[in-house]
This record gives C-alpha cells, structure tokens and sequence, in this order.
C-alpha cells in the first residue's frame, strides 16, 4: 500500500467543500491515515511548492494558499499516489475531466480545491513536510476485504 498527501486548499475550505472531497476519497475506498487543519505559512509553501518559484504566478500562489487554513491528509490505498490524481483532475479547472474534483468544482488555473502528490518520491517528502510521525496513524479498516482481492491486500 503507497501513502498520498492531499491538501484541501482555501477556495475549498471557504466555499464549504471540505467535507463533500473527503467524502469522495472515502467513497473511493482510501483510508485516511492522517488529517489536521492548518495555516500554511511563506517558508513551508516556498519548500512545497520550490519547483514553482521562477513561475510569474508563484507570489499570487503563496498568497492564495496562506489567506485561510487548509485540510492537509496522508490517505493510503494502492497505487494511491496515482489514484488520487486522477480522482482530483488536471491543473486548469475549466479543463479538467467532467467527473474529477476539479472537473466538477472548478474553474480555474490555481483555485483547483486539492493539491496531490505528483509521484511517490513527491508524496514520500511532502508527508514529511506537513506530517509528524506520531500525526500517522496505523489501524484496520474492517472494510478492507471487501476494497480488495485477497492478492491485491498482500501487495
Ligand atoms: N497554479 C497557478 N497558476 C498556474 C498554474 C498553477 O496558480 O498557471 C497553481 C495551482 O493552484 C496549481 C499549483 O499552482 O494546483 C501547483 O501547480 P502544478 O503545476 O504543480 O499543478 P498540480 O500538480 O496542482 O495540478
Ligand atoms: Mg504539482
């Protein structure tokens, strides 16, 4: 199983969306192994967004993401890092999937509702970023059997 990290942005929180997108990771059958509330700061989103710094949008970024407090979770599954993308949608909203996250929420390139992980090198340093270890919580879903087949729970 692959852990992923997702951060309900602030168009999201403030549009009261947070618990309709939790609700879709459930759904999906991901488990939530992490979740807090928190006001993303300059020096952790310039870490977090680092390959983004030279962008002509960069400053309006950290600007969008530090104006209220996020959603952060770590959700587990697998394949999850690549699940998770799929299920939020390609960058531009207007563009997006009808169906994904962005798809259905939104319009625009940098009011997206959700950051995820990229790869699993990415989600393996993001967690780290935003994540204490005793913040990850390991515990059984009884529902697991039922979310996989007896080959895909041994990987
Ligand atoms: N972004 C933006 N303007 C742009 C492109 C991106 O404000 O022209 C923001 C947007 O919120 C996006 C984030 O920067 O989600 C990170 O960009 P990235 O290319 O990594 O997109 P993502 O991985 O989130 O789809
Ligand atoms: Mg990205």
């Amino acid at each position: 199983m692959r852990r992923t990290l997702v951060i309900i942005k602030p168009d999201a929180v403030m549009r009261g969306n947070a618990g309709q997108l939790i609700s879709r990771f459930e759904r999906k059958g991901l488990k939530i192994v992490g979740m807090k509330m928190e006001q993303l700061n300059e020096v952790k989103l310039n870490t977090h967004y680092q390959h983004l710094k030279d962008k002509p949008f960069f400053p309006e970024l950290v600007k969008f993401m530090s104006a209220i407090p996020c959603i952060l979770m770590v959700l587990e599954g697998k394949e999850a890092v690549s699940v998770v993308r799929r299920l939020v949608g390609t960058t531009l909203g207007r563009e997006a999937d009808v169906g994904s996250v962005r798809g259905d929420y939104s319009m625009s390139n940098q009011a997206n509702l959700i950051h995820a992980s990229e790869n699993d090198e990415a989600a393996e340093k993001e967690i780290k970023l935003f994540f204490k270890q005793e913040e990850l919580w390991n515990y059984e879903l009884i529902t697991f059997e039922w979310i996989y087949s007896s080959s895909e729970r041994g990987k």
